[in-house]
């Protein structure tokens, strides 16, 4: 539905801005391509989570209370100005041809072979929360918590809404893995659309408020340095520890998990409504 109500502004706006700047009609095609990514996906799962299966799933909530409207509202509020500040990073640097020549893009997969195209993709992954882990911890910092982290810490039940509810000053922050994709590792614009498109459905499952992963999974060979709903939904529930994003690397290396994560997964994987836990 976004992606028509993007389609919707982009045609009443054309007919002022045709011929005139077609960098306008270029970002609005951007947002539309990035607003309903995170529509259609995070308003899948709440659809599926928070209406549909809502009473049935209830018992398993990771915290039990739902979250208030206003809540949905806040969040995706500022997920909107979170996608006007990501759709300038395609315009900056990848539709403007004077920045381009110096981005490490490549034009077709045949240049680099098959094995590259599919193999950067968990090189992406590691960079992405790399990144994510560092400048979350930064954010955390007192000084610079309050103007950059504290919005999206406002929701300390987070609904799949919160994927994309920051600061713009954070906006600003969490786009600069695009800018560091565009001038280290050569891509190619698809890795750009399955990349981020993995990145929305991963990060709306870190805020969908249920686990997912099975019983056993924290502890098990693979799973114990995977990060999960659960560890995301501590960190939102106590601020502290948990900051890593598709991964428990850095928070296992540095100590940071937090030390009621494995009994919390256990109690999110085995709740149902005859125990009431
Ligand atoms: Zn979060
Ligand atoms: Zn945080």
């Amino acid at each position: 539905m976004i992606g028509w109500v993007f389609r919707v502004v982009r045609y009443l706006n054309y007919d002022i801005f045709v011929g005139m700047n077609p960098w306008i009609d270029r970002y609005m095609q951007v947002l539309e391509r990035v607003g309903s990514r995170y529509f259609i996906i995070a308003g899948i799962a709440f659809f599926v989570f928070y209406v549909l299966l809502r009473s049935r799933m209830a018992p398993k909530k990771i915290q039990r209370a739902f979250p208030a409207l206003r809540d949905y509202r806040r969040e995706i509020l500022y997920s909107v100005g979170t996608i006007l500040i990501f759709g300038f990073i395609p315009l900056l640097f990848i539709f403007n041809p004077t920045v381009r020549p110096y981005t490490t893009l490549y034009d077709t997969i045949a240049e680099r072979g098959w094995w590259y195209y599919v193999g950067i993709f968990p090189v992406m992954f590691l960079m992405h929360d790399t990144y994510f882990y560092w400048t979350h911890r930064l954010m955390h910092h007192p000084r610079l918590f309050r103007y950059f982290h504290l919005v999206h810490h406002q929701s300390t039940n987070p609904s799949p809404w919160a994927a994309y509810a920051f600061h713009p000053l954070e906006a600003i922050v969490e786009v600069g893995i695009f800018v560091v994709f565009l001038f280290t590792i050569p891509i190619h614009t698809t890795h750009i659309v399955l990349f981020f498109l993995l990145s929305i459905i991963y990060n709306v499952y870190g805020h969908l408020g249920w686990e997912l992963y099975p019983k056993g999974f924290n502890t098990s060979r693979i799973g114990r340095w995977i990060n999960t709903s659960v560890s995301h939904n501590q960190h939102h529930k106590y601020f502290k520890g948990n900051y890593g994003l598709y991964f428990l690397f850095w928070d296992r290396w540095m100590n940071t998990l937090r030390v009621e994560y494995d009994e919390a997964f256990e109690k999110a994987t085995t709740a149902d409504a005859a125990t009431g836990s």
